[in-house]
């Protein structure tokens, strides 16, 4: 982003183009799930993207992105245009003063430690942040999220501080072998979500499960999510 590359032409037209794919996908996914295409919101996933190119999906008509990184998001919002964005990606308590308020949703909460960090600098700036619990379904090392078996006492635990307001539940399951096996997680995860859900905790208003990216979200949204997080298969490959 420093200096200026030549924008590339051919990258605008793959992503109208891959976007409509994915919209269309995306459809009929929810009507087989009994659901209209509305009921699923497609985040565009912009790490690594530039400016330009999302200011391009948001022409297109992306109203949502995702950011993993404080830093990077914050250094190319002053370039973007008018959009809703969220934090997706691991966030350490020391960045937390940093990024409240510049996003709309926190959707990585995966301690009750980093759910009052957010809160307590949330009341300083007197709002009020929506958050989403990040599960690790497959409890895999590698990853963050909050364990399978606390996850119910966690998150009845978040839904109880001031300052934050549990809008839902985000996993990233493991790398499958199969689409069946992709399922398998993703319908654990909807189970999971209807049980929280149906508890109806004061203070929260559970209606997002964030779950699908590039390779999964048709499977996905068959299973229930409603907020798929797609970037690569919009942008394309991301050089790092
Ligand atoms: C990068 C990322 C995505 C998007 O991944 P793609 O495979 O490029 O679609 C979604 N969610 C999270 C948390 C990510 O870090």
């Amino acid at each position: 982003m420093t200096e200026k590359q030549s924008v590339d032409i051919q990258r605008f037209a793959d992503i109208e183009y891959n976007l409509s794919v994915i919209r269309e996908r995306i459809a009929k996914a929810a009507e087989l799930s009994g659901r209209a295409a509305g009921e699923v919101t497609l985040m565009a996933v912009t790490k690594t993207v530039e400016p330009e190119y999302i200011n391009y999906a948001i022409d297109c008509g992306i109203d949502l992105i995702g950011e993993n990184k404080v830093q990077e998001y914050l250094g190319k919002k002053p370039y973007l245009r008018e959009c809703e964005a969220h934090l997706i990606g691991h966030l350490q308590t020391n960045k937390v003063r940093q990024i409240v308020g510049e996003v709309s949703m926190i959707q990585s909460v995966d301690s009750v430690r980093l759910a009052n960090e957010i809160a307590k600098r949330s009341l300083a700036s007197g709002i009020t942040t929506d958050i989403l619990a990040e599960i690790n379904v497959g409890g895999e090392d590698s990853k963050s999220g909050i364990e399978w078996d606390v996850a119910e006492e966690t998150v009845a635990q978040l839904a109880e501080i001031e300052g934050i307001k549990l809008r839902g539940l985000m996993a990233i399951p493991p790398v499958c072998e199969n689409s069946d096996e992709a399922r398998m997680f993703f319908s654990k995860m909807r189970r999971l979500f209807v049980d929280i859900r149906d508890k109806k905790l004061d203070n929260t208003d559970i209606s997002i499960l964030s779950m699908g990216m590039s390779s999964d979200y048709y499977e996905a949204i068959l299973e229930g999510s409603t907020l798929v997080r797609v970037g690569s298969s919009i942008f394309g490959r991301r050089i790092y």
